[in-house]
């Protein structure tokens, strides 16, 4: 598979803060990427080292085979990127924005063309409006049309669901999934949300104090993590004996709420199921702790 981003060994210190270190990155093409840390943990610290707006103290970054030290311009003109919060002039409308955002940048684009971004963000009708008369979430989404002016193969996108209400969060969330679904785009999404990234992203790295935890398939990292049953039914002590037998690897704890606690992987919840209700044993609750979000509670 295509690699489309190679970062080897980042470093980068502020004064005595050292930022990110040994930071080693693979997205491949087609990959939505989630780049998960808590805040300070070194996300864009490494974003704009993969952007070359600052550069490394040791390591190097490939994208699309090159190196982007050596080959900034070529590289960069396949990269759209929101790293902060887009800035639009309020008394402008979308499309007059765009517009003069795209003559910034050199490019000759028509309005058929930039009209046609409009649409990929579902802004195509209110392309003639002022932004001042915008949401939050919609300037979240002209920003996103930003990056696609030039129509790049990679898009970064730096917390963009930061500080949006919930329609907001939902919006940019199937815009992501569209912008590689429908147009085959290949993203890197930063959060420290990791619900919201576990939705999206196919893989992932969580990093922590400018180290990385864990990098991989998202799916297989919630496979690999032992999950946390809680499980409340009318008769503890019968279904406290019953499970012991039956899954004797498996230690289960009642605490202090007369809830049954197990730690165990997540085929085992059906089967435990499966006896309690054949045995005649009420399952009043099953709770289980599976998200990314507990694992990366866990890692950092
Ligand atoms: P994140 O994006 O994950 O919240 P950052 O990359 O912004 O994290 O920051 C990582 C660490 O580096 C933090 O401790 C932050 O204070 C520090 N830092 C980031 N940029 C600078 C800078 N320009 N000068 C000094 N310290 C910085
Ligand atoms: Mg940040």
């Amino acid at each position: 598979m295509e690699q489309i981003l190679i970062a080897k060994n980042l470093r980068k210190s502020f004064g005595d803060v050292e930022a990110v270190s040994n930071v080693d990155l693979t997205v491949f093409k087609g990959d939505i990427y989630g780049f998960l840390g808590p805040n300070g943990s070194g996300k864009s610290t490494t974003i704009r080292m993969i952007l070359n707006l600052i550069t490394p103290d040791e390591g190097e970054v490939f994208l699309f085979g090159q190196s982007n030290a050596n080959h900034r311009k070529e590289v960069l003109r396949r990269i759209g990127s929101l790293i902060e919060r887009p800035d639009f002039y309020n008394y402008l409308s979308a499309y007059q924005n765009l517009e003069l955002l795209a003559r910034y940048s050199g490019l000759k684009l028509s309005r058929k063309e930039i009209v046609e971004k409009l649409e990929i963000v579902d802004l195509h009708e209110r392309a003639d409006s002022k932004v001042k008369t915008f949401s939050q979430g919609m300037k979240q989404r002209l920003g996103i049309a930003q990056t696609l002016l030039h129509d790049p193969d990679l898009i970064i996108l730096d917390e963009p669901v930061n500080g949006l209400d919930p329609q907001g969060i939902k919006d940019i969330r199937n815009l992501i999934l569209h912008l590689n679904q429908t147009f085959g785009k290949t993203l890197i999404v930063s959060s420290h949300i990791l619900r919201e990234m576990e939705l999206i992203a196919n893989r992932m790295v969580v990093i922590s104090k400018g180290k990385v935890i864990v990098e991989g398939e998202v799916l297989t990292l919630l496979e690999s993590e032992r999950q946390k049953l809680i499980l409340i039914t009318d008769n503890i002590t019968s279904a406290t004996t019953l499970l012991s037998q039956k899954f004797p690897h498996i230690i289960f704890e009642r605490n202090k709420l007369d809830e049954l606690i197990a730690d165990l992987s997540a085929h085992e919840i059906p089967l435990i199921n499966k006896e309690l209700v054949n045995a005649g044993i009420g399952v009043k609750q099953l709770l289980v702790r599976n998200s990314l979000e507990d694992y990366f509670l866990h890692v950092t």
